[in-house]
């Protein structure tokens, strides 16, 4: 049986590998729509190879160049971030939203209320609006199925039926390419220092954000909207072999947990496919070349991105999202070369410290204190650059 996908983000780390899915299975699925940032020629290709019927670019200067590439393919498309939720909102059964940053919210708001099983990817849709996003879900009928990997390894072993049951959900961490680097030998990484990931090959967003383990923080407060556990059971481990991807501990003291090869494709696949599983090619787990699995504590002191997120998280209200807002201004002042590895903790902290946090209840009121946190992080990063 086929069935209609739409990818938002097609042209990044998770959406290409998503599409070599869709590549390897003929007939299994069809391709509604594609999305990406700016990429024309990533995006014209993809969309050309997997026969998609429509493509949107979110920047607005892209749009005639996008028409005129696709002259003569009978693939429609848009421009801006209205074709970006037009692109979402298209009948298509399964989305997966694999766009970085809060960026992704007003399309994955779009599929939402159009009641799609969600593959979410976008962590930081959830971060920032999880509970906005999680009502709606419920709402209109959609089904959200995690891609990260940490989350799509509880989803795997979670009780649906019973929560009560469990004791703690333990999220896995690799501890990033920083894991026995001290705060003096971090301060002077460069980007491609931090975009060194040990285990996983991904986007520079996620991928910096992995180095600082704000990723993991990110991701606790994603278990926290995905899953109905109180903060206080959620926990982090480090884990640098990736392997074994999470677990979930239950009141009888039984840990069960979910391992695999670290290849997206393996989370993705079960999003894609879920209620079924489909045959993926990532690389079979041989324990016996692997020999050990190892754990640590997490260092919150060495790794103060990750304390953040915890107190964001326990907070709650509009906290995760200022402290998700400034984490992206942060991470891309680095990448720009405005800020140093060790001005990213610092930034998030004092936006925190500056941007008053309390209730949100609707999308207009997180896209608004959103917009504040980055004016204020903004704002910090010209201060450290002057
Ligand atoms: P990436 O940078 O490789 O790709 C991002 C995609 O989003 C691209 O298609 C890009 O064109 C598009 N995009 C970027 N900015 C945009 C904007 N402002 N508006 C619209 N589209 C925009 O990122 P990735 O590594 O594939 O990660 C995507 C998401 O999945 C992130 O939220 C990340 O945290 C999450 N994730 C990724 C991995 C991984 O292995 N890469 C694993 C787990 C979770
Ligand atoms: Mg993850």
């Amino acid at each position: 049986m086929t069935r209609s996908l739409t990818i938002l983000g097609a042209t990044g780390s998770v959406g290409s590998q998503t599409l070599d899915l869709v590549a390897r299975n003929p007939g299994r699925w069809q391709v509604e729509a594609l999305t990406a940032g700016s990429d024309v020629a990533g995006l014209v290709s993809a969309a050309k190879a997997c026969g998609a019927r429509f493509v949107a670019i979110a920047d607005a200067a892209k749009g005639e160049a996008l028409k005129a590439a696709l002259a003569g393919t009978g693939i429609e498309s848009g421009a801006g971030e209205s074709a970006l939720v037009d692109a979402a909102a298209r009948d298509a059964e399964i989305v997966i939203t694999a766009i970085v940053g809060a960026a992704g919210l007003p399309p994955t708001m779009a599929a939402v209320k159009r009641g799609a099983q969600i593959g979410i990817a976008n962590k930081e849709t959830l971060v920032c609006a999880g509970p906005v996003v999680t009502a709606a879900a419920t709402a209109h009928g959609a089904t959200l199925l995690p891609v990260d990997s940490e989350h799509n390894a509880i989803f795997q072993v979670f009780p649906h039926d019973d929560p009560a049951q469990v004791e703690r959900v333990i999220l896995t961490a690799s501890g990033g390419p920083f894991r026995t680097k001290s705060r003096e030998e971090m301060r002077g990484v460069s980007v491609a220092d931090a975009c060194k990931h040990p285990t996983w090959s991904m986007g520079a967003k996620i991928s910096i954000d992995s180095a600082t383990l704000m990723n993991k923080g990110l991701e606790l407060i994603e278990a926290a909207q995905l899953f109905p556990v109180d903060v206080e059971r959620l926990d982090v481990i480090v884990h640098p072999q990736s392997v074994i991807h999470s677990m979930v501990e239950y009141v009888d003291g039984s840990v069960l947990a979910q391992l695999g090869s670290p290849d997206m494709r393996i989370p993705i696949a079960y999003a894609m496919g879920w209620p079924e599983r489909i045959a993926t090619p990532a690389a079979r787990l041989d324990l016996a070349a692997i020999a050990n699995l190892s754990f640590e504590k997490p260092d919150l002191e060495r790794f103060p991105c990750l304390a953040l997120a915890w107190a964001a998280m326990r907070a709650g209200g509009s906290a995760p999202c200022i402290l998700n807002a400034a984490n992206e201004i942060a991470v891309a002042a680095f990448i720009a070369g405005q800020a140093g590895f060790l001005d990213i903790d610092a930034i998030v902290a004092e936006t925190l410290n500056m941007v008053a946090s309390g209730p949100v209840a609707t999308l207009e009121e997180v896209m608004a204190i959103d917009a504040a946190a980055r004016r204020t992080a903004r704002a910090l990063v010209a201060k450290r650059a002057a």
